[in-house]
């Protein structure tokens, strides 16, 4: 998925897990289910920095307007976290990628508009359920 949809699936389980350990456990866990799911990912590209930019566009704006506390920028680094290894591959650092979910064999793809809609969906889903919870 979309850093953007990754990190707004953060900011929500930061709304009700206040135990940090567990919240990282829990926004990695998040990741991992994400990853499953079909849809269309960005490649390392200007569309990467638009998502990317868009996430912590988001991101800021919650904060500045629900001053939210440590949990909602811990729960945040933890569910994008995983991606780091995709950027590090695609710039050519690590040869190959270790994140289950990351692996050819169970990465959920679904190219296209549909991949893309699913993508743009979650993301709006978790923005609004972050909405309704803060
Ligand atoms: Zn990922």
């Amino acid at each position: 998925m979309w850093f953007t949809t990754h990190a707004l699936c953060g900011m929500v389980l930061s709304t009700s897990l206040t135990n940090l350990p567990w919240l990282a456990v829990t926004a990695i866990a998040s990741h991992f289910v994400l990853d499953l799911i079909p849809h269309e990912d960005t490649s390392y590209s200007l569309n990467t920095l638009f998502d990317i930019a868009a996430g912590i566009i988001i991101g800021v704006t919650l904060w500045i307007i629900y001053s939210p506390g440590v949990p909602f920028l811990w729960g945040t680094l933890w569910a994008v976290l995983p991606d780091s290894e995709v950027l590090l591959q695609e710039m050519g650092y690590i040869s190959r990628r270790y994140f289950p979910p990351h692996l050819p064999a169970i990465h959920g793809v679904l190219r296209g508009k549909r991949g893309i809609a699913v993508n743009l969906v979650t993301a709006a889903f978790f923005f609004f359920l972050y909405l309704i919870l803060v």
